[in-house]
């Protein structure tokens, strides 16, 4: 019984886990029915039980020594779950789920690690990509304007030999005279010195005849020298003249379009000059043709195109409804069927004076910040774009990136117009520095 006496070593008051904290004074284990004695203390219910059993009359705790008249103590079962939690914590199966949940969330790691990685991989060939485009994209815009600066040096050198080669000629044409002069001066400078001589020698000896002199060669009266005429090609408006001759040079310039009127749908009437196309109520009956639209009212230009770049504009003004753009060579002419890049139309379309969408199925609606009177279109064979500009200040409108394979036509529907509105035409336009070509 005295070795129950023995007062055990108080817990440590620093901050210990807590496992430590259920753990039984006496048996150094885990509380199995934790029990409360009146000075607060826990031990084992067996424990403490054990601890008394021997013992007769008052008790004391082990742990601080309060003495207590009977072995009375109160079970605590706020301790005893928590126990109950702490021991299923570290149980076998407890640890084997938690290293599997442990094994688990690893591999989630590692699969989201990897996808991220993939992501990043893929955002940097991205930014490759964009560089390298960018630099293509830089040495063609510079080559563009290279192409540009030579026209432009072309020209000057060409000017500035011109100019040359007419002082040079004017030059000679003075120098010539000149000569003329000179030689008649000398001329005349002989028969002078002759002349003097022989009035000198008349003191001593009568002159019977007057010497022999030189024939003294006529020069003609020089010309005026002219220099509005010399100058007037280089005083004129330089800047003008070169950029209406830099527009036949231009790859590519705006081609000068004509309708081909076997294409044209009965409907159309083009103009003599075949530039101007307009839809009218009536139709006018021609001798049928494979080329001709018969279910729609649409027309093709005459110039085709298989490679190449080539672009051209078209006025159309205030017209409320218009289809334009290119058409494949083998587009169906005998069918009424939706304009669209898989049926062979690659279009932009007007409809109801501001509602514009790209031809594609179904329609792209398109918001443009202003209505264009004139459109351009930009066709490159070899890259397959169509592209649509507002001519009217060269802004893009929409561009199509699988453009045609082969033979292409201007394609265009001037649209069958209300019956209250007058008909609005189509216009192919061509510009002055086309016609002063040739
Ligand atoms: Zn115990
Ligand atoms: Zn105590």
């Amino acid at each position: 019984m005295a070795a129950a006496a023995a007062p055990l070593a108080a817990a440590p008051a620093t901050k210990g886990s807590l496992r430590e904290d259920l753990t039984c004074p006496i048996c150094c284990d885990l509380f199995r029915e934790p029990v409360m004695l009146g000075c607060m203390h826990h031990f084992c219910k067996p424990c403490i039980s054990r601890y008394w059993r021997t013992t007769h009359g008052p008790v004391t705790c082990p742990q601080c020594r309060k003495e207590f008249t009977c072995k009375q103590f109160q079970t605590n079962y706020l301790v005893a779950a928590m126990v109950e939690k702490v021991r299923a914590s570290t149980s076998h199966t407890y640890i084997q789920n938690l290293e599997k949940q442990l094994r688990e969330t690893l591999e989630n790691h590692c699969l989201r690690r990897e996808d991220l990685s993939n992501s990043i991989r893929k955002e940097k060939d991205k930014m490759e990509t964009i560089k390298r485009l960018g630099a293509d994209l830089q040495a063609r815009v510079r080559g563009e304007f290279g192409a540009l600066r030579q026209i432009l040096h072309d020209e000057e050198t060409r000017m500035l030999e011109q100019l040359r080669r007419e002082q040079e000629e004017e030059l000679e044409k003075v120098q010539h005279h000149l000569e003329a002069i000179k030689l008649a001066m000398r001329e005349v400078e002989e028969n002078m010195r002759v002349l003097e001589e022989a009035s000198a020698t008349t003191e001593n000896i009568v002159l019977t005849e007057l010497p022999q002199l030189r024939q003294c060669p006529q020069v003609d009266s020089a010309p005026e020298l002219d220099t509005n005429a010399f100058s007037s090609k280089y005083l004129a408006p330089l800047q003008y003249i070169t950029w209406r001759k830099m527009f036949k040079s231009l790859k590519p310039g705006p081609s000068p379009l004509t309708f081909d009127v076997d294409t044209a749908h009965p409907s159309i009437r083009v103009s003599r000059d075949k530039t101007v196309a307009v839809e009218y109520d009536s139709v006018t009956w021609h001798t049928d043709n494979n080329k001709r639209f018969l279910q729609c009212v649409n027309i093709l230009a005459s110039q085709g195109f298989y490679s190449g770049r080539h672009y051209w504009e078209v006025e159309v003004g205030t017209k409320p409804k218009w289809d334009m753009g290119v058409a494949s060579e083998a587009v169906d002419r005998h069918s009424r069927i939706k304009l669209s890049p898989e049926r062979g139309y690659w279009t932009l379309r007007l409809r109801n004076r501001n509602e514009y969408s790209a031809g594609t199925q179904p329609w792209t609606r398109l918001q443009l910040s202003s209505s264009p009177r004139r459109l351009g279109v930009f066709v490159d064979c070899e890259e397959r774009w169509v592209s649509f500009y507002n001519a009217d200040d060269m802004s893009l409108i929409y561009s199509y990136t699988n453009g045609p394979r082969g033979k292409v036509f201007p394609f265009f529907s001037p649209c069958i117009s209300g019956s209250s509105q007058e008909p609005q035409p189509i216009r192919l336009l061509h510009y002055p520095p086309v016609a002063m070509s040739g």
